[in-house]
């Protein structure tokens, strides 16, 4: 266990979120969509660091869901799908929030986010709630007529439901096995809030788990515990993080028990992530509204039968926020006030950064070659702006977990300095063994082994 330095963090810094989200502006992660033209509400765009941090959570997800298991395939459906689909599906009817109206200052509120009273304007003249789908609906091609109604997906489940037979066929998996996908998802939110923790646009990451029946509730658990693990390992404090179960009154339509992995937000406990046994209420469902046999054969009892799922869902986007909240910190290095993000590597924008001590040619030469033998792989960037204390700062400030400095003595003994984010201790060495040093730190396989 490396210990720290005294610092600020997420247990005990007042302003965090505005801290984490002025940074966010400041540095590129996450900026307010269509800014120039004053901005919309609620959308937001990432920015160099932030798409590369996005693209890193979402990896770390399919790596572990995806490509480290032998159970489970990843599939990418469309956005856009028919009127059929979430007829089906239930969500027509039944994807909605409790709507309200204040009826002295006319903002709308979802009802079971307010305790009676406009956070607006402090009235309780509030009206009844009424159901308020969330769905975005549009029109395919040219002709504004009910044929061509589609709708944004709100989850990207449907696709793997839809598409189930067609997965059955071309892997030949049987249950238990999963299938999953990562994408966008649109929800028109009544109250989009907190930076990017409730947007109407944001990326999903789902899988959806089928097995036989009478092994749901053992797979439920396991699921519950495999999400868990995957945020801690990936840094996240397990004391930042809980698990609750829902009320029947909270369950949605298709859902027969869910489990939120929450996360303690700044605002207080929020739901990170939802693990649902949506039981077989969409494969029937499809089986029903599409005349399609959506089942397996059991080779033990000759019978068919719709498998149980088990559904990990969450939020790209708001997975990346709860990283950063947790590894925000402040602390001082040699009397200095330094901001630092302790990110796992695997989800820092940058991994390293090469800084040449100074601009001379040979200089910038040598850390070139250096840059080039760690892009294939490592996240990097290149860095010879201002003194070298203040590209550390920078560098801290993003959370690059290492720092290679290219200084004149390198020329002559083929070697660099490693700085660490962390502890800030520097050790020197040589340019040859530089990638095996960092496989050391980042726990990869040394070069000279990787198959
Ligand atoms: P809530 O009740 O808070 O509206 P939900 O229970 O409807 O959310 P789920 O359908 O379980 O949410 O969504 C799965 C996951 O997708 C959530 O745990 C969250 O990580 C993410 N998510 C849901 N809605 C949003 C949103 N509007 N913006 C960003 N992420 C979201």
């Amino acid at each position: 266990m490396v210990s720290y330095p005294a610092s600020m963090t997420a247990a005990n810094d007042d302003n965090l979120m505005e801290k984490v989200v002025n940074l966010c502006k400041r540095r590129g992660f996450v900026f307010p969509s269509a800014e120039i033209y004053g901005g919309f509400r609620s959308t937001y765009d990432y920015g160099p660091l932030g798409a590369s941090m996005l693209r890193n959570v979402k990896d770390a997800w399919w790596r572990s869901m995806v490509r480290l298991r032998d159970d489970v395939v990843g599939i990418d459906a469309a956005i856009l799908s028919p009127a059929a689909v979430w007829e089906a599906s239930g969500h027509l009817e039944s994807f909605t929030d409790p709507l309200v109206d204040c009826r002295s200052c006319h903002e709308r509120w979802r009802a079971d986010q307010i305790d009676g009273v406009c956070p607006n304007c402090g009235s309780t003249d509030i009206t009844e709630a009424r159901a308020f789908n969330l769905m975005f609906k549009t029109h395919a091609g040219p002709v504004e007529e009910e044929a061509t109604v589609a709708y944004l997906r709100p989850e990207t489940a449907q696709g793997m439901f839809t598409n189930f037979a067609n997965v059955l066929t071309t892997t030949r998996k049987r249950p238990p096995f999963g299938i999953a996908q990562v994408g966008k998802a649109f929800r028109n939110e009544i109250t989009p809030q907190n930076f990017v923790f409730r947007t109407r646009e944001f990326e999903l990451m789902e899988m959806e788990y089928f097995v036989p029946p009478g092994e749901a509730p053992k797979w439920f658990d396991y699921w519950v515990a495999e999400r868990f693990s995957w945020f801690s390992d990936l840094g996240i404090p397990p004391e930042m993080l809980r698990i609750r179960p829902h009320d029947a009154d909270e369950l949605s339509h298709y859902s027969l028990k869910t489990v939120d992995i929450e996360f303690a937000f700044p605002w207080g406990w929020g739901e990170l992530e939802g693990v649902a046994n949506r039981g077989d209420y969409d494969l029937n469902a499809h089986a029903k509204a599409s005349g399609e046999r959506l089942e397996v054969f059991d080779q033990a009892t000759g019978e068919r039968f719709v498998p149980y799922v088990i559904e990990p869902a969450l939020g790209a986007t708001r997975a990346m926020m709860a990283f950063l909240l947790a590894a925000y910190a402040e602390d001082e290095v040699a009397g200095e006030a330094r901001t630092v993000l302790r990110l796992d590597w695997r989800l820092a924008p940058v991994q390293v950064a090469v800084l040449p001590l100074s601009r001379k040619e040979e200089l910038e030469g040598l850390s070139r070659q250096v840059l080039t033998m760690l892009q294939p792989h490592y996240l990097c960037d290149y860095d010879v702006t201002q003194s070298i204390g203040r590209r550390y700062r920078r560098q801290d400030e993003v959370g690059t977990p290492w720092c290679v400095t290219v200084d004149f003595d390198s020329i002559d003994d083929r070697a660099v300095t490693v700085r660490d984010r962390d502890t800030t201790a520097q050790v020197r060495v040589p340019i040859e063994g530089l990638l095996d040093e960092l496989a050391v730190r980042s726990g990869r396989p040394p070069q000279s082994v990787r198959m």
